[in-house]
């Protein structure tokens, strides 16, 4: 995992390198995730390869402390995308917007647009397009700085993945349900629940339909648990 101490750096790190023009893919890391890629070579990797790994998930800072004595500073997907448009706006770096419905969509750029007035959001494009090439290009075409991608995981790290080469725009990020919560369409856990790292908690119970993810989780957990008794 990339040594990111804290959400100042990790934003340095970003907007330094697409200063520099470096093409650079950030994966925000979570126990489902991992336990996904446990069994998924492809998403495995992605994740492998992305210049940028956060720790999203409580459950990952942990299993870096328990297997490897390594303490990791917990950076979320989601306020990492939240700062990283604050500082676009302020460096005038243009970002374009893909993924979720189309009202989701529209309604998390003027969220977006309201919270950073002056941020030049290039381009947006809903999740439910049939043909990526079109997006591929229109993305290319806007001149865009930043790509945040909400299309759900593992789906958006592999669309960023499978069309890495032929992205022009330095800087891609999967940000998951994030403009869902933005538009309204969705709502965040409360604070004490992200504070102490159990959002998972607060999901698995307003959504149980999403038990299969919760399953992920508690399968990292046994294995993070093996690894450590049995090497
Ligand atoms: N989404 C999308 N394209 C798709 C499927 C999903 O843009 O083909 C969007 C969906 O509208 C939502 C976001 O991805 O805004 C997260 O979707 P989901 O809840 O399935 O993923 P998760 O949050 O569970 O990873």
């Amino acid at each position: 995992m990339s040594p990111l101490a804290s959400y100042d750096e990790a934003v340095d790190h970003v907007v330094e390198r697409v200063r520099g023009g470096q093409k650079t893919f950030c994966v925000a890391l979570t126990p489902e995730k991992s336990q996904r890629a446990h069994r998924d070579d492809e998403l495995k990797q992605i994740i492998q390869s992305a210049e940028i790994q956060i720790c999203d998930g409580v459950g990952v800072a942990i299993a870096a402390r328990v297997l490897h004595g390594r303490k990791v500073a917990r950076v979320t997907g989601v306020e990492l995308f939240t700062k990283l448009l604050i500082r676009a706006e302020a460096e005038d770096l243009a970002v374009f917007l893909l993924g979720a419905s189309p009202e989701s969509n529209a309604g998390a750029c003027e969220e977006i647009g309201q919270m950073c007035p002056r941020l030049r959001i290039v381009g947006s494009q809903h999740g439910y397009f049939e043909d990526a090439a079109t997006v591929v290009e229109a993305i290319n075409a806007s001149g865009a700085d930043m790509l945040f991608v909400a299309m759900g995981s593992p789906r958006q790290e592999k669309w960023i993945a499978r069309h890495r080469d032929k992205l022009a725009v330095p800087f891609r990020m999967g940000v998951g349900g994030s403009f869902d919560v933005l538009s309204g369409a969705a709502t965040r856990a409360p604070r004490l629940f992200r504070r102490t790292g159990t959002e998972f908690l607060y999901r698995f119970v307003k959504e149980p339909k999403r038990w299969r993810r919760e399953l992920y989780a508690l399968a990292f957990c046994a294995r993070v648990f093996r690894a450590k008794v049995f090497g």
